[in-house]
C-alpha cells in the first residue's frame, strides 16, 4: 500500500518515512517545507512540495494512496499563543481541506498525529483517554478540534487512528543516515541539554514545582517506539471507527532525571542554571498507556538512556559532516 504522509519532511514526520520505507510501504509525503527539511525524506519517497490548505496539492499527493498519516501541522505551544489564527487556519482549516479531498477521492484511512496537549492541566495522573480536555493553549485547542472533526467524519465511513503524544524524543539512524530535532529555535529539553556549555547553560524552567526534586515531571517516548504504533494503528483501522490513543511510556522523569541520565551517557556533568518557571508548563504530565497496548498491542522498549543516547549520536554525525 501507498501511504500519504503530510509533514513528512519534519522530525516525526521523516522518521515515519523512513521506517515505513524500510516496512515496505510506498511513500507520498506533502510538505510545504516551511519547518521542515526536504533533505531529510530519501529521493526513494514520491515529494509533492505543497499545503494541506492547497486542495489541488492535496489532491495530487493523494494519488494512488491506500492510507494517510497526518502529521502536517503549526506545533509550537508558544507561538500559538501569538498566532492563534495562524494556528487555526493551518491545523484546522488544512486539515479541513485534507479530510474533503480524502472524502471525494475515498480515501478512507487515516492515522492522525494529535497531542497531549488536548488535555490542558490535568486534574489526575496518569492521564487516560477519558481525561477531561481543557486545552491551556491554541494549540492544543486546534489539535483537539481536529480530533472532534475526525469523529464526525467517521461517522460517515471513515476509518481513523488518532495519536496522542506526549514527550517525543530521540533519534532515528535510518539506511541514508540520522533523523533528528532540527528544529530553529530549538525548545525541547534533550536537544538543548547536549548543546549545553559552560558559557551556555541549559536553562532549567524552574526548580520550584511541586515534585520530589522540585523540577516538572514528563513522560518521554522514543521517537522510533512512536511510529510502530503508528504503523501497528495504520493496520488496525476500522471502518466507521475513530479510535484517540495516548502514546508516552506510563512513567515521568523529572528535568532533573533526565539531565542526570544525560550526563552519564555523554560522560561529564551539564552546565545548568535554574531560571523562572516557563509560561504554560504544568508540573507533571504522565500517561496512561494501557489502551495502547490493548488497542495496538503496542508496549515501548526504548528507555530515556537510548532517547538521549540517539539525540547525542545524531548531533555528533551532524557535527562532523
Ligand atoms: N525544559 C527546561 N529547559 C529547556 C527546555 C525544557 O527546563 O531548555 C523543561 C520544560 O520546562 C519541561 C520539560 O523540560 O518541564 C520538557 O520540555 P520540552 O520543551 O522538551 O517539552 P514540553 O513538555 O514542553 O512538550
Amino acid at each position: 500500500m501507498r501511504v500519504l504522509v503530510t509533514g513528512g519532511a519534519g522530525y516525526i514526520g521523516s522518521t515515519a518515512v523512513a521506517i515505513l520505507q524500510e516496512r515496505g510501504y510506498g511513500v507520498t509525503v506533502l510538505d510545504d517545507c516551511s519547518t521542515g527539511h526536504f533533505e531529510s525524506v530519501a529521493s526513494s519517497a514520491r515529494f509533492i512540495t505543497g499545503s494541506i490548505l492547497d486542495s489541488k496539492a492535496v489532491a495530487e499527493a493523494l494519488t494512488d494512496c491506500g492510507a494517510v498519516i497526518h502529521f502536517a501541522a503549526k506545533s509550537i505551544v508558544g507561538e500559538s499563543v501569538e498566532k492563534p489564527d495562524l494556528y487555526h487556519e493551518v491545523n484546522v482549516n488544512g486539515t479541513r481541506n485534507l479530510l474533503s479531498e480524502m472524502a471525494r477521492l475515498g480515501v478512507v484511512k487515516l492515522v492522525f498525529s494529535s497531542t497531549a496537549a488536548t488535555y490542558g492541566e490535568p486534574e489526575v495522573i496518569p492521564i487516560t483517554e477519558e481525561s477531561p480536555t481543557k486545552p491551556t493553549s491554541p494549540y492544543g485547542t486546534t489539535k483537539l478540534a481536529v480530533d472532534q472533526m475526525i469523529t464526525a467524519e467517521s461517522e460517515t465511513g471513515l476509518a481513523a487512528i488518532s495519536l496522542r503524544y506526549f514527550n517525543v524524543a530521540g533519534a532515528f539512524n535510518s539506511k541514508s543516515g540520522w533523523i533528528a530535532e532540527r528544529h530553529n529555535p530549538e525548545t525541547h529539553l534533550i536537544p538543548n541539554l547536549l548543546r549545553a556549555s559552560a558559557a551556555n547553560p541549559l536553562k532549567v524552567f524552574g526548580k520550584d514545582w511541586p515534585t520530589a526534586d522540585g523540577t516538572c515531571i514528563r513522560d518521554y517516548v522514543h521517537v522510533v517506539d512512536l511510529i510502530e504504533a503508528h504503523i501497528l494503528a495504520l493496520e488496525n483501522l476500522e471502518p466507521g471507527k475513530h479510535e484517540i490513543i495516548n502514546l508516552g511510556s506510563g512513567g515521568g522523569y523529572s528535568v532533573s532525571q533526565v539531565i542526570d541520565a544525560a550526563a552519564k551517557v555523554v560522560g561529564h556533568e551539564i552546565p545548568t542554571q535554574i531560571t523562572a518557571r516557563r509560561a504554560g508548563d504544568p508540573a507533571v504530565l504522565i500517561a496512561d498507556i494501557s489502551k495502547a497496548k490493548k488497542v495496538l498491542g503496542w508496549t515501548p522498549t526504548r528507555n530515556i538512556e537510548d532517547m538521549v543516547g540517539d539525540t547525542w549520536k545524531s548531533q555528533n554525525a551532524f557535527a562532523s559532516k
